[in-house]
């Protein structure tokens, strides 16, 4: 690939005109990074038709509509009794004199919504018509214009997948500037490159809904060259691992730690675990590094299978690094695994982004020495100045949250060390093959004794009042519970409002609610969940977007109820049931549905109330995930793609499976991997 192009891609979105740092920071959350090429790999999910409708009694009600309007009378909102607000109207007449009321809830830009609407005036305007106080309403639209600049409204908005704000115009206005600027950067790139980009343009620019299904051609191609990027690292990785083969460190074992281990477990391994475990203990003594990838659901007891292969890593001396994707769980981790290793006599710590000053250099020389034999950490595992004597063992705990690249950053930090992958999202068996090929797999398919499974019942929107009722006398008991709420992203203006009125409404019943959101700053966030995690805490009730942790181990959760369930995926779903049933006591799940629930919708949540078992989950998940439906892909805990399809894409699975084994690995191949990030320098 050329430079230029390359440079252009890396490029940090602040330097688009009218992003800066806030936002980009912003697309970095939504995005999960903040380069040209993150913005080009997030597609939109949907397009919504904004031509023009004359008449408003033409539209459905609920219907996005664009229609010019006539300007009548204003009447201003503001607050009134206890800080409840009042909207402010401004009534208007369609052409056929049909009386249409557009409103606004926040008063803060009333004079630019006025200015914008000036009596007398025609404007076209476009946004979700409802009907309200019987009459066609209006709130918050997306576009007002003067009648000459009507052109301003796209035709057909494609609308991302969005959230923290981050409106639509927004994404357009970045789309816009991204694709104004590459032709110039793909002058004398070569033809695969261009038809790459080109596919990509009509991604973003979709004409209908068609046109973002994964059998449209574009989203085809582009889900063919994801995949084949993926496959060829993973040809590429298992070379890697056959060429180390006897050049691997052979580690004499110097210290019987293994029993002492035993002792130190404070119950008794489940059979799924012990099997587990010697699946470990085999690959670590062979003459190969270990890839191995433990797939449990969450709950399943994983923590212990990592120590288990620590200790015995520790036995010839070396060390481990056990990577978590966030503070929070390196925390509990670390909290968790300390007192088991003081008895079996191994030194345990724990390095984060937090360390800084004399203890984090206090870390590193014990680190550097060798006498930290098994560390504990988030990406600061990884950073340059942090040295090991002996890694001889890498553990990625929520394998799905790093890229490969991340994975053998760390890795780079040993001799070819082990590499044992855990993951809380059961993957078919089917597919498992094609997307961990690289890896072998070991399954934990067993709750630990005693574990009961959790009640899970569904439950309508209307009756959460009752729910309400229900729950109280057992937070007076002492019961923790999540309320998730998920960000809306329909409507732009107010993609907070779920959860801050939930919580509202909760805090006049409940004493101490908490309140975490993408929002707020991830100390704050981290600081309301440590508070909602301790036991001693009064906060008995956390209300929550999905950016409560995957894994976060809160033994006293016994009840989750889940808002709009109906807009998550099964995966997300079960991953999020797991938060709670993580003790002894009987757990509940209740699934809230909002009226407007697909049968497909209710099938899922049907799904739920029958099985608790990941992997039946996981199958059923493959069966009717639908694109575009679904919020919170991001938690499914699936590789993350961005064009591939589990579903739909089948045979591009074996197509692009196939041609990775068979072929040369070319420039091309070896681009597709930069630009999917995945681990063209591990495998070169
Ligand atoms: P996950 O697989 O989600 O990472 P954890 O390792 O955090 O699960 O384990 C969940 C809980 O179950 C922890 O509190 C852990 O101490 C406990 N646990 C793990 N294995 C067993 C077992 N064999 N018997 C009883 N409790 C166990
Ligand atoms: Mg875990």
């Amino acid at each position: 690939m050329k430079q230029e192009l390359a440079d252009f891609l890396n490029m940090d979105l602040q330097f688009v005109r009218g992003v800066g740092p806030v936002l980009a920071a912003r697309f970095d959350e939504v995005l999960g990074g903040r380069r040209v090429l993150d913005f080009l790999l997030h597609i939109p999910r949907a397009v919504r038709n904004r031509g023009i409708t004359e008449c408003v009694m033409d539209s459905t009600y609920g219907d996005t509509i664009t229609i010019p309007l006539l300007v009548k009378s204003h009447k201003s909102g503001g607050t009134f009794g206890r800080g409840r607000r009042r909207p402010t109207q401004i009534t208007c007449t369609d052409k056929s004199g049909q009386m249409v009321v557009i409103q606004f809830f926040n008063s803060s830009y009333l004079d630019y919504w006025l200015k914008k609407l000036p009596i007398g005036a025609w404007r076209i305007v476009s946004g979700k018509i409802e009907m309200s106080g019987g009459r066609p309403t209006m709130t918050h639209p997306d576009f007002i214009e003067e009648m000459q600049n009507a052109q301003k409204i796209p035709t057909n908005q494609a609308i991302y997948p969005s959230g923290l704000g981050l409106t639509q115009k927004t994404f357009a206005n970045v789309r816009d500037q991204i694709f104004v600027a590459l032709p110039e950067k793909l002058r004398g790139a070569d033809d695969n490159t261009r038809e790459f980009f080109d596919a990509l343009r009509h991604v973003h620019f979709p004409e209908s809904n068609d046109d973002l299904t994964p059998q449209s051609t574009y989203i085809a191609k582009l889900a063919y060259w994801e995949l084949l990027a993926h496959q060829a690292a993973i040809v590429l990785s298992r070379k890697k691992r056959e060429d180390v083969k006897n050049r691997r460190t052979v580690r004499p074992k110097k210290y019987d730690l293994i029993p002492k281990l035993r002792d130190a477990l404070p119950f008794e391994l489940t059979g799924a675990q012990n099997r587990t475990i010697n699946e470990i203990f085999a690959d670590m003594d062979a003459d190969t590094p270990m890839m191995r990838l433990v797939q449990g659901d969450v709950g399943s007891g994983k923590t212990i299978v990592a120590l288990a292969a620590a200790v015995k890593m520790a036995e010839s001396g070396a060390q481990t690094a056990l990577l978590a994707p966030t503070d929070t769980l390196a925390v509990q981790h670390f909290a968790k695994l300390k007192p088991m290793c003081d008895k079996i006599g191994i030194v345990c710590d724990i390095l984060t982004g937090r360390d800084k000053g004399v203890a984090r250099r206090e870390k590193l020389i014990s680190l550097r020495s060798g006498r930290t034999r098994l560390v504990v950490g988030t990406h600061a595992l990884f950073s340059d100045d942090v040295e090991y004597r002996d890694l001889g063992l890498v553990i990625v705990d929520e394998q799905h949250r790093f890229g490969v690249n991340q994975r053998e950053s760390l890795r780079a930090k040993g001799n070819n060390p082990d590499l044992l992958a855990l993951s809380a999202t059961p993957i078919p068996r089917t597919l498992s093959m094609t997307i961990y090929g690289d890896m072998d797999i070991s399954i934990i398919n067993e709750k630990p004794a005693g574990r009961k499974p959790i009640k899970t019942t569904k439950l309508p929107m209307a009756r959460v009042g009752d729910l309400v009722s229900r729950i109280r006398p057992q937070i007076e008991n002492g019961a923790k519970v999540f309320w998730v709420c998920p960000l809306v992203e329909e409507s732009e203006e107010s993609d907070m409002t779920a959860v801050q009125t939930r919580f509202d409404a909760l805090k006049t019943i409940f004493k101490n609610v908490g309140l975490v959101h993408g929002q707020m700053d991830k100390k704050q966030r981290d600081a309301v969940m440590q508070q909602f995690a301790d036991d001693n805490s009064e906060m008995n009730i956390l209300v929550a977007t999905t950016v409560i942790e995957v894994g976060i181990d809160v033994p006293h959760a016994t009840i989750i109820v889940i808002e709009n369930a109906e807009r998550f995926g099964l995966a997300a779903l079960h991953q999020l049931r797991g938060r709670v049933g993580r003790g002894d006591a009987q757990s509940f799940c209740v699934l809230v549905y909002g009226d407007n629930i697909s049968p497909d919708g209710l099938k899922r949540l049907n799904v739920l109330c029958e099985t608790d078992d990941g992997f039946v989950i996981a199958e059923q998940d493959l069966m009717m995930r639908g694109v575009g439906e679904l919020l919170g892909t991001r938690q499914s805990g699936w590789i993350q793609y961005h064009f591939v399809d589990y579903r739909e894409h089948r045979d591009l699975f074996r197509l692009a499976s196939a041609a990775a084994r068979n072929n040369e690995i070319d420039n091309w191949t070896r681009d597709l991997m930069r630009i999917f990030d995945c681990g063209v320098n591990a495998g070169a």
